[in-house]
């Protein structure tokens, strides 16, 4: 029997019902599920299929969290008066360099975006992925799956998030001529072209499930070549929900005349709003400025917490979450000025949330939930480092 490669391929956002749409790779992978979605975004759900741990335990929910001691931009403060006239400094490409240039100041080795984080809330927040989370020790005090990876002893590839798609096959290619056991390819170019054509037969989405399938194709071609038997697992982090209207909670909230900092600290995420109550009133207040809110979404119960894998005692990801129902996207938000044709982060159990997982080898029943890949991933190692 001809010796086997273990390759999993992360497409973010091929969410059920794309795969559905378009019956996507169904003569190659046959065995197909779909997938319960990590709560939360990418920069949530990429942890927990790196370590197989909930947010709970990865502490990675949104990208920022309002914690004024904990803030690697608390030097930015002194900043605060060269970064006017804003018009000037909120230009997409100008916010753009001044994240790399934060990002290497700072010495961060993971993804990092500036977003639309207001320059003078910045001191007043931390930064979730300061380290990359895809190599050994990334994930402080979590075992991720480099750090499971080199104990195996396999000759593995991990791809570099920072590269193309296209680069990133290529490299995955290149790692299976070398001889490679497993490995995990990287792709996150579905994502952006959901953002902007959500509906799964565009033809924008087409085009690039069609690009899959050719990559997916040399890649299966590169292994029977040699001689290998590749077990090919395809899965994704959630879907894509197409945008039907937005709320201004900002407006709202700063309506109430409490003020940023003294008297609550908040993220505006795309689709949920985080926030720490500081001072007694504030809660009260803010629960009221939310309440014409409450048609097209909801505070998120303890209960929905402990469900979605968030819940912390010591709220480390806000004190309260405001959750839109699919398809209302919060503008603006941290995250951008205007909405974009299509969002997710909305509640699992929504039918454009789900992700899916495609396998040319039979998937274990037991794989249900994002948080399960990392498992799955654990179970084609050699018994002996479980
Ligand atoms: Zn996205």
């Amino acid at each position: 029997m001809s010796e086997a490669v273990e390759i999993f391929l992360f497409a973010d956002a091929l969410g059920w019902e794309v795969v559905e749409a378009n019956d996507f790779l169904k003569d190659l992978l046959p065995y197909r599920r779909r997938i319960g979605m990590q709560f939360g975004y990418s920069s949530t759900a990429i942890p927990t299929i790196l370590s197989g741990q909930p947010p709970s335990i990865h502490k990675h929910l949104g990208l920022f969290r309002f914690a004024p001691t904990q803030s690697p931009f608390r030097w930015m403060r002194w900043l605060g008066p060269l970064l006017r006239p804003a018009s000037l400094w909120n230009r997409g490409r100008i916010r753009h360099w001044l994240s790399w240039l934060i990002g290497r100041l700072r010495g961060f080795t993971g993804y990092f975006q500036l977003y639309r984080m207001p320059f003078d809330r910045l001191p007043l927040m931390d930064y979730c992925e300061k380290k990359d989370l895809f190599v050994a020790g990334g994930m402080d005090g979590v075992e991720n799956l480099c750090d499971l990876l080199n104990r195996s002893g396999r000759h593995f590839h991990i791809s570099d998030w920072r590269l193309s798609d296209r680069r990133n096959f290529a490299e995955a290619r290149a790692a299976l001529a070398k001889g490679a056991e497993f490995l995990f390819i990287y792709t996150a170019g579905l994502d952006a072209v959901l953002h902007q054509s959500p509906d799964p037969r565009s033809a924008p989405v087409r085009e690039k499930l069609e690009w899959y399938r050719r990559e997916i194709e040399g890649l299966l071609e590169d292994c029977r070549k040699a001689g290998k038997t590749p077990r090919l697992t395809v899965f994704s982090d959630h879907g894509m929900t197409p945008l039907m209207r937005t709320v201004d909670l900002k407006t709202a909230v700063e309506a109430t005349g409490l003020v940023f900092g003294r008297d609550y600290g908040a993220c505006y995420d795309s689709t949920m709003f985080r926030v720490d109550f500081l001072k007694p009133n504030a809660e009260a207040t803010i629960r009221a400025a939310l309440k014409p809110f409450e048609t097209c979404g909801h505070w998120l119960s303890a209960e929905e917490e402990k469900h979605y894998g968030i819940y912390r005692e010591d709220r480390y990801f806000g004190g309260a979450i405001f959750l839109m129902d699919p398809g209302v996207q919060i503008v603006p938000s941290d995250m951008g000025l205007e909405a974009l044709p299509g969002m997710h982060g909305y509640a699992p159990a929504d039918k454009d949330s789900y992700a899916a997982i495609l396998a040319n080898v039979e998937i274990p029943p037991e794989v249900q939930h994002v948080s399960d890949y990392f498992r799955l991933m654990r179970q084609r190692l050699p018994k002996s480092i479980l």
